[in-house]
């Protein structure tokens, strides 16, 4: 037996979509949004800003990884010194995170257009950090209400980028292959997912503006990202969460470096799961095509290229055997040990 419950959300994709963003406004019936973006884009938060008119109620161009709580109550003061009835987050996963944030407390719905791979926009989980503390929970009021994807706004995003955030997309896939709460809508999704991204990703960074493979990389981020949105994560998500946390690493870089040596780990017992991403890859070795697709699309080589120090690696562990997630395999402190020091030394 199995439950699926599909999000209830709007998706529009297609180049040039972001000139649909007053329309999709109009349709929530918002009078007037706040307009969010990172500093670094404040040019397309001008940009969406002449698309939407009147319907612009005010920029607030702050937004920073990790979703910091300071930074949650200057959009709040923006948010109540415009009179915004909603928002419109223009970024990657931080943007959207503000976002969402704006959701939980005030209940204001969002029309996002994503601009990177990693797929928060296509999940009910919310973040928010306080004292160097980020707490995280789902909530179906997070979820954006209408999401335009325009590839076009992803030629900008670097290459040292677009590699890592593009593998962080598969690691939601390959982690919904094996979920206990699985279905066949997302498997199928994962497995376009995978392709698509896994195809497109070396000609994208060969080529940001290569149009064909910078759409499909952008579908293939929506596809697994959707899978994120409706499984629980395992192993590999736990790992990241642990690193990122504890050792404050880029977040994308991180999925990418661990996620073929978690693959390794776990897809012996995952068959079902590792039969899809054999199709997916097209190869009998997924976790070599990913560590593959990981050096073509220059993801740095092992935990260490990102500056871990390897007597950290121990706490790691010591907090992955803590508060384990659900996963196919129980993973023992030996084996933790081993994972990481294969994750932190790279090369092969
Ligand atoms: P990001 O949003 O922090 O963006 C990274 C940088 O790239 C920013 O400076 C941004 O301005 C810039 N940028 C983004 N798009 C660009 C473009 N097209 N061209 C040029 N520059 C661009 O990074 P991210 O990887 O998208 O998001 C990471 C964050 O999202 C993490 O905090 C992570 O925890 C969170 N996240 C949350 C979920 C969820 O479901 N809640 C899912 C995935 C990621």
């Amino acid at each position: 037996m199995f439950v699926h419950d599909a999000q209830p959300m709007r998706v529009i994709f297609g180049t040039g979509a972001v000139e649909r963003v007053a329309e999709e406004v109009d349709r929530l019936g918002l009078r007037r949004v706040l307009v969010l973006a990172t500093p670094r884009q404040g040019a397309l938060a001008a940009r969406v800003t002449a698309v939407l008119g009147d319907r612009a109620a005010g920029t607030y161009d702050g937004a920073r990884m990790h979703v910091p709580a300071e930074t949650v109550a200057a959009a709040e003061q923006a948010l109540a010194a415009t009179g915004a009835d909603g928002c419109l987050a223009i970024g990657g996963g931080s943007t959207i995170g503000l976002a969402k944030a704006l959701s939980l407390r005030h209940g204001v719905p969002s029309v996002v257009v994503p601009t990177t791979y990693a797929g928060s926009e296509m999940t009910p989980i919310w973040g928010l950090t306080e004292d160097g503390r980020k707490t995280t929970g789902r909530d179906p009021v997070v979820l954006p209400r209408s999401v335009v994807y325009d590839p076009e706004l992803t030629h900008d995003l670097p290459a040292a980028v677009s590699g890592p955030s593009g593998l962080n997309a598969i690691a939601h896939a390959v982690e919904a292959l094996y979920a206990p709460d699985g279905t066949p809508v997302v498997s199928a999704l994962a497995e376009r997912g995978v392709r698509d991204l896994a195809t497109a990703l070396p000609s994208v960074v060969a080529d940001g503006s290569d149009a064909d493979a910078r759409s499909r990389a952008l579908e293939g981020a929506w596809l697994c990202g959707a899978c994120l949105g409706a499984t629980t994560m395992g192993l590999h998500h736990k790992l990241c969460h642990a690193l990122g946390g504890m050792l404050d690493l880029p977040h994308a870089e991180t999925h990418a470096i661990v996620l073929p040596h978690v693959a390794a780990y776990n897809l012996p017992v995952a068959p079902e799961a590792e039969a899809v991403l054999r199709r997916a890859l097209d190869t009998g070795d997924v976790p070599g095509a990913l560590r593959g697709l990981a050096r073509r699309v220059g993801v740095p080589d092992g935990l260490r290229a990102l500056g871990v120090d390897h007597a950290d690696l121990a706490r790691v562990v010591d907090e992955v055997l803590a508060a384990p997630y659900r996963n196919p395999r129980t993973p023992t402190r030996d084996d933790l040990e081993e994972l990481l020091e294969a994750a932190w030394r790279g090369g092969s």
